[in-house]
């Protein structure tokens, strides 16, 4: 199974990939954690990149295309992928119709209004890359035992601009697989448990 988790930033993505790339044993692959595996790595390509990341800004197509190419390679993409936050412009979109057919394209949909503060109570932890809500996970510490950090692209000025990047460069990409016949859109308004109750029913027809 081949899948898109398309969706602005707070709407769930990660969480959802999470879980469905576990239920059907499929490889979770997320190009912003492999951009943070990368800055964290200090690698040239993660130097280059953590400006735009930080201000918000889409890392070049060429790059994250280099990138996705080779991560599909890899054993654990045998059964399938997820893909988490790519494609995200038309030209990604387009550039892997010529490396994969996809299946299907979920579409999380969550209002404008609660993205801001969905995404300000975000915390991730820098080992494995969990994320967790304040709301519901008042820890310092990930269940892995690593300290949990606030992403800097997650601070409020710099989720403004996403948000502006996501409607410009992204959301474009809602008609683009509606035409394709491969979007499905899914409440993302709604506790964990039922946005992947949703997500499964739409990937068992
Ligand atoms: P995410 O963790 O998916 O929210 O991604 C964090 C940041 O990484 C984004 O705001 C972009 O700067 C960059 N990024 C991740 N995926 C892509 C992509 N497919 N195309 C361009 N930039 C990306």
């Amino acid at each position: 199974m081949k899948l898109i988790f398309l969706g602005p930033p707070g709407a769930g993505k990660g969480t959802q990939a999470v879980k469905i790339a576990e239920k059907y044993q499929i490889a979770h692959i997320s190009t912003g954690d492999m951009l943070r595996a990368e800055m964290r790595e200090g690698t040239k390509l993660g130097n280059e990149a953590k400006s735009l990341i930080d201000r918000g800004e889409l890392v070049p197509d060429d790059v994250i295309l280099g990138m996705v190419k080779n991560r599909i390679q890899k054993e654990d993409c045998k059964n399938g992928f997820l893909f988490d936050g790519f494609p995200r412009t038309i030209a990604q979109a387009e550039a892997l119709e010529e490396i994969s057919a996809i299946d299907y394209v979920i579409n999380l949909d969550v209002p404008a209004e609660r993205l801001i503060s969905r995404i300000s109570g975000r915390r991730m932890c820098a080992e494995c890359g969990a994320g967790y809500h304040v709301s519901t996970y008042a820890d310092a510490n990930c269940k892995c035992g690593a300290a949990l950090y606030q992403r800097e692209d997650d601070k409020e000025e710099t989720v403004r601009n996403r948000l502006v990047v996501y409607e410009r460069s992204t959301k474009p990409l809602i008609e683009y697989y509606t035409r394709k016949g491969l979007l499905h859109t899914v409440n993302g308004d709604a506790s964990i448990d039922v946005v992947d109750a949703a997500i499964r029913a739409v990937l068992s027809k």
